[in-house]
């Protein structure tokens, strides 16, 4: 049967992609594993696809079709730092007996575990946290660089997964191929024996699905495989999977997506959410904080171990959090409306006078005349809402400003002779 190729994953944004995965799916329902995989690493993204692997418990099935299709393929391991002695063992087995050459660990930054997990206990606490800092983060800067991924997820390992096709588009636009989506326990069990490949360590002592060691745990005859990771908490995937929402990346639900910050060039997920009346201090994560509420509970959120922002509204002194600020991740400035500008002085506070180097938010009225204006003062990200401004934004329409009555740095040149009005360079 000749196969109709996909077009290249680039440019994004193309629709016809999205029809096109429809179309794959279709035409790969009944194709083998091998097939997929085969066709995903030469027609569907030649030189633009990644393996991520666990080298948990059934990882050797999809790293063995790798190492038939292509065993220079990169494959990237999450080495999040909380794995068993015996997965790490398993890596080295496993690259040798495949012949695998392009095997990578990727590692979390050592600074944001250090700020947010000093004690190597952010699992037992606040588990999304934990995964965000050592899966999520550090595995988007390696997803970035190819149009599709593949990963050795299947049907059968849990009801969210139950309706996994051969291949998903992301809301960013990329291609994830699961060539296993069809496999039950029974074939990879099969697939195992028939080449003869080495079990996981811990699979004989009943670790049915192997992940970090602090949140796996062995499971009963009968039990869902993966029911012992993160046993007892209402967590199922660590987030790298996840798409919008927590959902499985599907074709017909992907174009939906709709994010409001705006950050580095395009709408991106954002991390953070609101601040909730009757939140903790000490067990928030991923909030903006209101000022206010900083200052009375400092001490308790100083030891809050999570990632958090602070809440700028207008009339809170930034000055008063000057000596904390290096606590926060994000601090969002709130825009109420198009005539108040006490944001714009939070905001040149934070990048001029206290060097804050992290993320800098607008919130609120954010339209886009004022984007130029802000980004002056040193924001850097934007949640927007309104239509018309997420449309200049994604087709680069701001309005351009070349005169200011307040220069702002050293890109602000003087010129003329009236001090006052002075034109960018
Ligand atoms: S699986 Fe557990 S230990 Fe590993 S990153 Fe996630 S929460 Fe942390």
């Amino acid at each position: 049967m000749a196969l109709p190729k996909l077009a290249p994953a680039q440019p994004a944004h193309d629709k016809l992609r999205a029809l096109g995965i429809i179309a794959l799916n279709g035409m790969f329902d009944e194709m083998d594993a091998l097939g997929v995989l085969r066709y995903a690493a030469s027609d569907v993204l030649p030189g633009d696809l990644a393996i991520v692997s666990s080298f948990g418990a059934d990882s050797a099935v999809l790293l063995h079709l790798v190492a038939q299709v292509d065993p220079s393929l990169p494959v990237y391991f999450l080495e999040t730092g909380k794995h068993f002695t015996e997965t790490l063992d398993y890596v080295e087995a496993l690259k040798k007996h495949l012949g695998l050459i392009n095997v990578q660990a990727i590692y979390p930054n050592q600074a944001d575990v250090e700020r947010f997990d000093p004690a190597g206990t952010l699992w037992e606490t606040d588990p999304d946290s934990c995964c965000h800092i050592r899966k999520t983060e550090p595995l988007e800067p390696i997803t970035e660089q190819f149009g599709g991924w593949v990963t050795g997820r299947k049907r059968f390992q849990t009801v969210e997964r139950g309706v996994l096709p051969h291949f998903e588009l992301t809301s960013d636009d990329r291609i994830k191929v699961n060539p296993l989506a069809y496999f039950s326990d029974a074939d990879v069990n099969r697939y195992k024996i028939e080449h003869g490949l080495p079990e996981h360590p811990l699979f004989a002592k009943g670790y049915k699905s192997i992940g970090c060691a602090p949140c796996t745990s062995v499971v009963a005859e009968g039990e869902d495989p993966r029911a012992g990771r993160w046993r007892g908490l209402n967590k199922k995937e660590c987030g790298i999977h996840f798409d919008f929402n927590g959902a499985i990346a599907s074709p017909m639900t992907a174009p939906a997506t709709r994010h409001t910050l705006w950050k580095n060039g395009g709408f991106i997920a954002d991390p953070f959410h609101a601040w909730a009346e009757g939140d903790e201090p000490t067990g928030a994560s991923y909030k903006h904080v209101p000022l206010p509420v900083f200052l009375a509970n400092r001490e308790a959120i100083l030891a809050n171990p999570h990632p958090l922002g602070l809440l700028v509204a207008p009339g809170d002194r930034i000055e008063d959090v000057e000596a904390d600020l290096h606590r926060f991740a994000s601090v969002a400035i709130q825009f109420p409306g198009f005539t108040d500008g006490r944001g714009y002085s939070t905001a040149r506070l934070l990048s001029q006078r206290y060097q804050y180097a992290n993320e800098i938010r607008a919130i609120g009225d954010v339209l886009q005349d004022q984007i130029p204006l802000m980004r002056r003062c040193g924001i850097n990200a934007f949640v927007v809402t309104h239509e018309p401004t997420r449309q200049a934004l994604i087709e680069n329409r701001l309005p351009e400003v070349n005169i200011f009555y307040q220069p702002v740095g050293t890109a602000e040149i003087p010129v003329g002779t009236r001090p006052f009005l002075r034109r960018v360079s």
